[in-house]
């Protein structure tokens, strides 16, 4: 049966997860129908979504008034794959603080039980790349490319670190959910794309 497979398209970098899923789709011999979304009507037809870097405030208010950010949850919780880069893992987390603004009271999804700290890595101008390890689902070595990027700083109730980076940990995961800081749309390696299509796929079968 297709895959329907979307990305949430309200803010961020949307088209580069569409191009990523559609590849990790192709190589892995899915049949997959991968698009944008928007409308909390779209995310309920989804066999997995993936949340993009972007501002998680921006995301947050904005599918928190079309109805999106109640339906993700709701989806989520009843076992739908979702993966959550960068703003997105901000979006997956019950609480957020930024160390420049203070408590945000920003919208969030709280489906993990993690707390975050924004821009944990500092400004645009400090972006970075490093490989980390996701050696828990079989990813040993990855490129991360780190922009203006969360770290968890706490996580508790089943959601599992993936990988650290300077003592802080940049994944997580529970059970359907995976959240990273850093993006992995922007590297040519499709590894963290292509486990999130085999969830999806485990999920529907
Ligand atoms: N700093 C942004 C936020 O907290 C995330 C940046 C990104 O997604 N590249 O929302």
């Amino acid at each position: 049966m297709t895959l329907r497979l979307g990305v949430l398209a309200i803010q961020g970098d949307a088209a580069e997860n569409v191009s990523s899923l559609r590849d990790s789709a192709a190589e892995l011999g899915e049949d997959a129908s991968v698009g944008a979304v928007k409308s909390p009507g779209e995310v309920s037809g989804l066999d997995g979504l993936v949340i993009p870097g972007g501002e998680s405030t921006a995301i947050g208010q904005l599918s928190l008034t079309n109805g999106s950010l109640a339906r993700i949850k709701q989806r989520a919780e009843s076992g739908m794959p979702v993966l959550g880069i960068c703003a997105g893992m901000v979006l997956l987390a019950n609480r957020a603080s930024d160390p420049a603004a203070g408590g945000t009271g920003q919208p969030l999804l709280g489906i993990l039980d993690i707390e975050i700290e924004r821009n944990s890595f500092g400004r645009q101008r400090q972006s970075f790349e490093a490989d980390v390890s996701m050696e828990a689902i079989g990813i040993p070595s990855f490129r991360g490319v780190f922009i203006r990027s969360p770290a968890v700083t706490s996580a508790s109730s089943g959601a599992e670190p993936l990988a650290l980076l300077d003592k802080k940990i940049v994944a997580v995961r529970k059970g359907n959910v995976v959240g990273t800081s850093f993006h992995p749309e922007l590297t040519g390696d499709l590894a963290v794309h292509k486990h999130f299509v085999g969830l999806a796929r485990e999920s529907k079968r």
